[in-house]
């Protein structure tokens, strides 16, 4: 039976809730984190790319039972198909299995001291005169009112927890991608260590289709595009499978093993991440690159502060929201900058046709692409000005400072 009163309550067991949970614990604070899946990390909605020092800045030691595929860099496609490789030559990230990478999150969670509960379903929050005094929620059936001092709104995507606090998590279309994705089985791939990433209007409009390798002839192959449709009504699905049938020297005699979808906030995190009582953590707080809608290094890093803030707040006895939003300035202090930078960039490359693309297939070596995701844009503005003059208003408009 678990005890009712707690020091924080985390609203959900993905990346950004269960390292939360590890620096609570391990402040010596009780936490209880609530998952509505009947399993941890099931089913996915993700291609399971990590960089390495995503993992190394948590002590992760890696493991194969979720580091399934060391990967060494990324080939990006031009429209025509030209490849440009960022080739790091030693391993520089992981394909997860993120099912298991999410349990593993959550052991050491619990090792420190967390409990969890899965099949909860978070209603919404306990408030007593206006202040936050839990979460109620619904488990197999029983409802169940679990109180707490803070509560940790990690709840993804579909986030509602934050909004019951009155905190604005809403996505709008301009700034939300959405993906959709096979796991697939027999694919001919040249080169299994690599990130295989494809551009052009016809093949993912304002967004790209991914292969990510997992090994033994498995990857993710995935699409992500701006809006629930594209400008000419086409679902991620379709331009998918209009991809995958396109490609049969990589895709004949292929099968998918696995189908899941779901849509990634790419715009900026939100303005409001902390109410009294209550912090937004992760793709709920819109903490995701904008470039590639990576978020799982991101939602962890904000476990992270956001777990320190709550032992900290709860050591002052002061979960007010003027106590709690030191997370939020710790985060902006130290993502902003870079984030902002990015969206400009994400901004730019929605207005590239594919003309310009191949154009810069042409041009862009890897190390520039990888420059460019670094958010460094001096040198490929210069690049414009030489080879494409037309370019230099967008250029001025989303790339100077
Ligand atoms: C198709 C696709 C591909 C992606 N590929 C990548 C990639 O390759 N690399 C990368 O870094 N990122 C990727 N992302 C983004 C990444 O998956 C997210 O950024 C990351 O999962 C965010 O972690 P989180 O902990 O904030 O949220 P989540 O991982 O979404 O976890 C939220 C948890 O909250 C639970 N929950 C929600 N509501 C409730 C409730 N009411 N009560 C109880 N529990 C609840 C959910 O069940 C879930 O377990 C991808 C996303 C998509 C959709």
């Amino acid at each position: 039976m678990m005890d009712k009163q707690y020091d924080v309550i985390v609203v959900g067991a993905g990346p950004a809730g269960s390292i939360a949970a590890y620096y609570i614990a391990g402040g010596g604070y009780s936490v209880l984190v609530l998952d509505k899946k009947q399993e941890i990390g099931t089913p996915k909605r993700c291609a399971e790319g990590i960089n390495l020092n995503g993992l190394e800045s948590f002590d992760l030691e890696i493991n194969p039972k979720w580091a399934v595929n060391g990967i060494t860099g990324a080939v990006c496609y031009s429209p025509s198909g030209k490849a440009v490789k960022a080739d790091f030559e030693s391993t520089s990230g992981y394909v997860l299995e993120r099912k298991i990478f999410e349990k593993h999150l959550a052991t050491r969670a619990i090792k420190k001291g967390a409990r969890y509960m899965v099949k909860t379903n978070a209603r919404g929050l306990i408030k007593e005169n206006g202040a936050i005094k839990g979460v109620r929620a619904e488990h197999m059936g029983d409802e169940l009112e679990l109180r707490a001092r803070i509560v940790l709104a990690a709840d993804g995507v579909d986030s509602k927890i934050a909004r019951d606090a009155g905190l604005n998590t809403k996505n709008n279309l301009k700034d939300y991608h959405c993906g959709f994705q096979y796991e697939m089985a027999g694919l001919n791939l040249m080169e299994e260590d690599k990130l295989h990433l494809y551009f052009g209007e016809k093949i993912a409009p304002k967004g790209y289709v991914w292969i990510f390798p997992k090994g033994d002839s498995v990857a993710n192959v995935g699409i992500g595009i701006l809006g629930l449709l594209s400008d000419d009504g086409v679902r991620a699905k379709d331009y998918l499978d209009d991809f995958i049938k396109t490609h049969p020297e990589i895709f004949e005699g292929a099968s998918p093993i696995e189908m899941n979808s779901g849509g990634i906030p790419v715009g900026a995190p939100i303005d409001d991440m902390v109410a009294d009582g209550l912090m937004v953590v992760g793709d709920a707080a819109h903490q995701v690159n904008p470039i590639h809608g990576g978020g799982i290094s991101l939602a962890m890093e904000a476990g992270r502060i956001a777990g320190e803030v709550a032992c900290s707040a709860l050591n002052a006895d002061d979960v007010s929201r003027d106590s709690l939003s030191l997370y939020q300035k710790r985060w902006e202090k130290e993502f902003n900058p870079k984030l902002k930078k990015l969206l400009k960039l994400r901004a730019f490359l929605e207005e590239v046709t594919d003309k310009e693309f191949e154009m810069f297939a042409e041009t862009l070596s890897g190390k520039d692409i990888i420059r460019l995701t670094e958010s460094k844009y001096n040198f490929f503005i210069k690049i414009l000005g030489r080879k494409a003059p037309h370019m230099a208003p967008l250029a001025k408009k989303f790339l100077n400072k």
